[in-house]
């Protein structure tokens, strides 16, 4: 028995991955963690794309703290909340009103869910129900979570493939908007948008328009891609096919929203807004569980003057303790004028990841927007062909950053090009992060790529 796996044997916890037992965080301040064995780990993807304050925020604790002494848990079916109200309102006043409701949850993945049950909901309490739509059109590569209805809808092969007898069968999926290797040559951003929005009206037809609840997409891809944005004009170019044949159009920001993409929510930067729009990661910045999704006005009032109740309850919805965490995130973000820091070191991100980067012989591209960027690497720039699958690199770039004499998150993901090969590596760092702190993520992740390049030569 090697030592790894005689450890792994004596933990109850089933880890990720059996062969791996990760080291323990034992505390975390700013963009560090604190390890068990000394280390100081720079957070510099914040998890995934999470810890948008860090850690230690004490004015979040704090808040934490006071709600527990007020109230830690009450069913949504007897009582509300002060905290869960104010929270709602705040999210609300944040869209300019182009949203209207918010119903908040644990993860990202039951945001989706609720996504999906409410897009259904919604054409069966029309004055005239439209009892037809139930499907859904999605991308490929893309991810919207891990349980059944989630999972149904992304597009992450390897996440999906040992369930694919368990999915709906009710989904479809297009092209996602990903210029580094769909575009055409010489092809212009108004065009590709134009091929894009004609293969998504295609397959409307395809399946009848009358059956389409919805079309669902991340405004940046996130772990599927890289850190992918859409041209301009593709998310509009998008809504208006929704439009055209009646079905609803849903942004899924659980990545890339909440200040990631600089903007609290994404679409704000694309001239579109979405009917239902899901939130997690930086909502809470990983002091608690807790995801949301916002809905429009269109909607809400056709539940209203319907059955007026959402047929989707869960035991922990509007959990005061989230809330309080959210709602102190938020509040945090606004006084210090945080996503100001997003957008000016996103900048700073860039310009160094493009300096030092740019003619690394296997980095094919680097993209992204505010502190949200992505690097993809290929074997060979000019036919962008990527690594073999067997060659694992994302996951040993991953691992190197691990490794003590770096200590520094790369969050690594496979399946880039077409949901099996490819590989990319993704920086989030803090909405807090400083221009030195910067300076060292670029500096150490070229640390690490050199290593792991030399190694697998
Ligand atoms: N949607 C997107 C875009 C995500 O990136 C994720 C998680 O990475 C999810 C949904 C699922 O969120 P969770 O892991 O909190 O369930």
């Amino acid at each position: 028995m090697t030592e790894q796996t005689s450890t792994a044997s004596r933990s109850a916890v089933l880890h990720r991955d059996s062969h791996f037992i990760p080291k323990r965080a034992i505390g975390g301040k700013g963009c560090y963690i604190n390890l068990e064995d000394g280390t100081k780990f720079l957070d510099s993807t914040g998890g995934a794309a999470v810890s948008c304050l860090g850690h230690g925020n004490e004015k979040v604790q704090q808040a934490i703290k006071d709600q527990l002494d007020q109230i830690s848990y009450c069913h949504t079916a007897f009582f509300g909340t002060n905290v869960t109200e104010e929270l709602a309102r705040a999210l609300v006043d944040s869209t300019g009103g182009k949203m209207s409701k918010v119903f908040v949850m644990s993860s990202g993945s039951e945001a989706v869910e609720a996504a999906m049950k409410l897009a259904r909901q919604y054409f069966l309490e029309l004055s005239d129900p439209q009892t037809e739509r139930t499907r859904f059109i999605a991308r490929l590569p893309s991810y919207h979570g891990t349980t059944l209805g989630a999972l149904s809808i992304g597009g992450h092969v390897h996440r999906r493939e040992p369930f694919l007898p368990l999915l709906s069968k009710n989904i479809s999926h297009v092209s996602p908007c990903y210029a580094y290797r769909g575009k055409k040559d010489g092809e212009s951003d108004a065009d590709y948008v134009s091929r894009l929005a004609a293969e998504l009206d295609a397959e409307f037809k395809r399946v009848g328009p009358e059956t389409v609840c919805a079309f669902i997409a991340e405004p940046v891809v996130g772990a599927a891609l890289g850190c992918v944005p859409a041209v301009p004009g593709y998310l509009p170019a998008m809504k208006a096919v929704c439009e055209k044949y009646g079905a609803l159009f849903i942004l899924d920001e659980i990545m890339s929203g909440m200040g990631r993409c600089g903007t609290l929510h994404a679409w704000e930067q694309e001239d579109v807004v979405p009917d239902i729009q899901t939130i997690g990661k930086g909502l809470g910045g990983g002091y608690a569980p807790v995801s949301g999704m916002l809905i429009n006005d269109s909607i809400v009032q056709v539940l209203d003057k319907g059955t007026g109740s959402f047929r989707h309850g869960q035991t922990y919805q509007g959990h005061p303790i989230s809330c309080a965490a959210a709602l102190a995130v938020q509040k945090v973000i606004q006084e210090q004028s945080l996503l100001e820091n997003v957008r000016s070191m996103g900048t700073y991100l860039e310009q160094q990841l493009r300096h030092r980067f740019r003619n690394h012989p296997h980095v094919g591209d680097i993209r992204g927007k505010g502190l949200f960027w992505g690097m993809e690497f290929v074997k060979d720039k000019t036919t962008k062909e990527p690594f073999d699958k067997e060659t694992r690199l994302s996951a040993l770039i991953q691992e190197k950053g691990l490794c003590p004499e770096f200590a520094i998150s790369l969050y690594g993901c496979s399946g880039t090009v077409d949901g099996i090969s490819g590989d990319h590596v993704i920086l989030a760092p803090p909405y807090i992060v400083s221009k030195e702190e910067i300076d060292i993520i670029v500096d150490v992740t070229a640390k690490v790529l050199e290593a792991v390049f030399n190694e697998i030569k």
